[in-house]
């Protein structure tokens, strides 16, 4: 009887205990100086504090990936050099530029059929570029490469044009300055569809298969629409990156840009 009631009065006992842990909410106060987002970092305490006080309406964790992008900077200040080069992972956007002699390793050109003549990506990219058009094209779509890898001094030479035919101001908004442009990767191709003029992309049904399929193959629209804020860009229809397929369709799934994907789990 006595070792009954002993048994009881443990098991009770265990399941009051498992049972507070279980129910008592973490009541931490959800302070920015808590570390309980992994990419949060210390050295940008005061810049998380301060977009914080300008944004009272955005969510602890979209202040510290704003801030690790870097956009409570203006554009083409506090600049970095960029990581990970020969990567396929590798960021470069109006905070992170490439030197004017990064030329990527292993350029490959495009087969003539999915491109304009000589055009080159990175061998990895173009491999699944041309294995995306072919499968397009078996839909009856064209997906055709029309710009590609471009070196420093060309896409210099395209901003100095931008700029002399309109302003500094409207130059950025459509063109990377020499060094910030993605295309000096080798992983970004710009789309048409031999018909129509590629600013109308969007309006093509070879669009409308790649939003559907072009994270399969790796590439992601890389400027999508309501994203100008984080990406610095309008939003570009026709200008896709290769990410490789996880990515890609993680970034597709969660309806992300690669800024964010970036900051939260490449260079964390
Ligand atoms: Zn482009």
């Amino acid at each position: 009887m006595k070792k009954n009631i002993l048994l009881i009065f443990t098991t009770i006992l265990f399941l009051s205990i498992f049972l507070y842990f279980k129910t008592t909410p973490n009541n931490k106060p959800q302070s920015l100086t808590n570390q309980n987002i992994n990419y949060y970092k210390k050295e940008n305490t005061n810049r998380y504090n301060l977009y914080q006080n300008k944004n009272k309406h955005l969510k602890k964790e979209d202040i510290i990936t704003y801030v690790n992008i870097g956009i409570d900077k203006p554009p083409y200040t506090n600049t970095k050099k960029a990581k990970f080069l020969n990567t396929t992972y590798i960021l470069v956007n109006k905070y992170n530029y490439l030197d004017k002699n990064y030329i990527p390793k292993n350029l490959d050109t495009i087969n003539r059929n999915f491109s304009l003549p000589n055009k080159k990506l990175v061998h990895e990219a173009k491999i699944a570029f041309e294995q995306m058009a072919q499968d397009a094209k078996r839909n009856n779509l064209n997906i055709r490469a029309i710009s590609t890898y471009r070196t420093y001094s060309y896409q210099k030479e395209l901003y100095d044009n931008y700029v002399k035919n309109s302003s500094i101001e409207e130059a950025d908004k459509y063109s990377a300055r020499a060094g910030y442009s993605e295309h000096q990767t080798g992983l970004v191709v710009d789309c048409d569809n031999k018909i129509n003029y590629y600013e109308n992309f969007e309006k093509t049904p070879e669009f409308k298969w790649m939003q559907q399929n072009a994270h399969k193959y790796g590439f992601i629209l890389r400027y999508p629409k309501n994203k100008e804020y984080i990406t610095g860009y309008n939003y570009e229809s026709w200008h896709y990156r290769y990410v490789g397929s996880i990515i890609a369709t993680y970034i597709q799934k969660n309806n992300i840009t690669f800024e964010e994907y970036y900051v939260k789990f490449i260079d964390n």
